[in-house]
């Protein structure tokens, strides 16, 4: 289990990536937030952090 990003909600403000424990979010060419699912312990605060509700866990 890992989060992603809803790519349609997100609006590059990259708390996300600040709020990560394990460094996994980086901002895209597309300057959207992407998640490495390899590194993500599902920790859940990128989707406390995130202010337009796109992190969802899957
Ligand atoms: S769920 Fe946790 S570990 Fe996974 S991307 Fe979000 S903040 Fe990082
Ligand atoms: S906190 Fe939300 S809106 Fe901001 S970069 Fe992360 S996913 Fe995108």
């Amino acid at each position: 289990m890992a989060y992603k990003i809803d790519e349609e909600k997100c609006i590059g403000c990259g708390a996300c990536v600040d709020a990560c424990p394990m460094g996994c979010i980086k901002l895209n060419d597309q300057g959207k937030a992407e998640i490495d699912a390899t590194i993500c312990i599902s920790c859940g605060s990128c989707a406390a952090t995130c202010p337009v509700d796109a992190p969802y866990e899957e």
